[in-house]
């Protein structure tokens, strides 16, 4: 993505301002309301939310979502691609 990423979404497990973000298949697209994120810094699993003002947050899914979204590979694919750049930066 060219941006950075409106407001301040805020990773909810580690507390870090997730202000960028790149998909994995189109690293041109950015992220809106209702998209899936995994934080690259712990990988936990959120959800993009409106702000209501132009910018957007993260919420946790709810336990319906979590379980939708466990199992989807691009999901997956995600966690173990920070996975993979954690342990590389050791
Ligand atoms: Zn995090």
């Amino acid at each position: 993505m060219k941006d950075r990423v409106p407001g301040r979404p805020t990773c909810l497990d580690c507390g870090i301002v997730v202000d960028g973000a790149t998909m994995l298949d189109d690293d041109t697209a950015e992220p809106h309301d209702g998209d899936v994120s995994v934080c690259a810094y712990c990988s936990a699993v959120a959800l993009y939310l409106d702000d209501g003002e132009g910018g957007l947050l993260l919420r946790r899914p709810t336990s319906a979502e979590w379980h939708d979204l466990h199992d989807l590979p691009a999901v997956q694919r995600a966690i173990e691609a920070v996975t993979a750049r954690r342990r590389a930066w050791g």
